[in-house]
């Protein structure tokens, strides 16, 4: 495609915005690309930190670029640079330091930042979120020291510091507020084989309950107390209670912003100049025609594909059904397309085996197939992804679990 030459700056280089810059690049070898990178890395592969937390891989297998990777495919990458502030008559985005980046497109690829926990204790050394490499680093090093661990939080990364700890072979304890796990998205029977996997992995979890506060000895952890009178040893403890997204940017251009940063279905804000893309895109998604948010890797990457040829002129039309694949004690969760956790007026159709551990979960909307949930492998993806992507109505509900095979036969997943 040709397209003049222009001045792109791309705030964030995480999935969404390194594969924006790249993309630009490719299909414009003559655009000047910048990409701006709050931490001191290249991209490196976020869904990976749980298996680097577990032990199961290196540092060196977690990252994706190097800067020269990115010099040669013509991006200027400024790493450990944070954008502190933006003027939209300059169109200009101005660093911690000062430095002015002028640009005529602007994507803001900002992701989110953990809520912090606030309680007694959370600041003492061996209190971890985990969102980052860093993070991710202090958590094993902290590990190294310890026997026993607290996850908090009944959502996806609570479960990764369960899973991680018990790896580790630490006594863990998992709190949550709820009374299952993903407690918007799961019905109690979903919740239940969670719990199932998890006490098969020695894991105790305590539910409707939540941490009052973090006793130290020397600074450092040594156990949790909570509000119902629980007290449970921990030398570390890791939490993961939502994300606050970094919408400061889209404020201060006033754009329209609402949890995260509002896009039509093009990921155009309303500053025509200035896009959003990934966790902090709060998109118009033309599969339910209502805004929508993902948090998820293949989420980050298609949008970035796709605002790449919008910021080049293109109209195209975000219209992908993402996916979140994750290990879940031994077997695996993955989740497809819209849920009751972003849209909870969906109705669900539902097929469960405790013995085998397996679950699955599918979501409607005005008679079509959005979404689905299950526990177990996951056969027939792409089948069910092509059923959502037809946005035609479905008539026979029940005959899409035939799609994912039998429910009856146990599976035994390394992980
Ligand atoms: C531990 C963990 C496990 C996960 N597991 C899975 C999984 O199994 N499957 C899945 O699909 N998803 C998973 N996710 C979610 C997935 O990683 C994210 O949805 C995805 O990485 C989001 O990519 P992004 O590019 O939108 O944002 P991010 O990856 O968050 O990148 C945004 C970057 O922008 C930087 N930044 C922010 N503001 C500024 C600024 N002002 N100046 C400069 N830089 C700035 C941030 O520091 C950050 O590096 C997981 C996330 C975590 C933390």
């Amino acid at each position: 495609m040709t397209a003049e030459p222009r001045r792109f700056v791309i705030v964030g280089n995480g999935a969404a915005g390194t594969t924006a810059a790249e993309h630009i690049r490719k299909n414009d070898p003559e655009s000047d690309v910048t990409l701006v990178a709050g931490e001191p890395y290249p991209l490196y592969n976020r869904v990976a930190l749980p298996i680097f937390l577990r032990g199961r891989v290196q540092e060196r297998n977690v990252m994706m670029r190097t800067a020269e990777v990115e010099e040669k495919r013509g991006v200027r990458l400024l790493l450990d640079t944070w954008i502190e502030a933006v003027d939209a008559k300059e169109k200009t985005v101005v660093t911690r330091e000062g430095r002015e980046l002028p640009y005529d497109r602007l994507l803001i690829a900002t992701g989110g930042t953990p809520k912090p926990l606030a309680l007694p204790g959370a600041d003492l050394h061996g209190v971890y979120q985990f969102q980052t490499l860093d993070d991710t680093k202090d958590l094993i090093a902290r590990i190294q020291e310890s026997r026993s661990a607290v996850a908090l939080g009944g959502s996806y990364i609570g479960y990764e510091l369960a899973e991680a700890f018990s790896h580790r072979g630490l006594h863990t304890t998992w709190i949550m507020r709820g009374d299952r796990f993903l407690r918007r998205l799961l019905d109690p029977d979903g919740g239940r084989v969670v719990d199932l996997l998890a006490r098969d992995r020695g894991v105790c979890v305590v539910y409707n309950d939540w941490s009052e506060e973090i006793r130290g000895r020397n600074g450092v952890p040594g156990c949790v107390t909570t509000v119902n009178g629980g007290d449970y040893a921990a030398d570390v403890v890791g939490y993961g209670i939502g994300l606050d997204y970094y919408t400061e940017l889209a404020q201060q251009l006033g754009l329209e912003v609402d949890k995260a940063i509002i896009t039509d279905e093009h990921l155009r804000t309303s500053n025509p100049d200035v896009y959003a893309a990934g966790d902090v895109a709060q998109f118009y998604d033309v599969i339910i025609n209502q805004h929508n948010q993902m948090g998820t890797w293949d989420n980050a990457v298609s949008h970035g594909r796709l605002v790449a040829q919008n910021m080049l002129g293109q109209n195209l039309i975000y219209t992908e059904v993402p996916t979140y694949v994750t290990t879940m004690f031994g077997s695996r969760l993955s989740v497809l397309g819209l849920t009751p956790e972003q849209h909870p007026e969906l109705e669900r159709e539902v097929q469960v085996n405790f013995d085998t551990r397996k679950y699955r979960a599918l979501f409607f909307y005005q008679g079509r197939l959005v979404g689905a949930v299950i526990i177990g492998v996951l056969k027939g993806r792409r089948k069910i992804e092509e059923v959502i992507k037809s946005r035609e109505p479905v008539e026979n509900r029940r005959a899409l679990f035939d799609l994912l095979g039998p429910i009856e036969e146990p599976e035994v997943l390394e992980d």
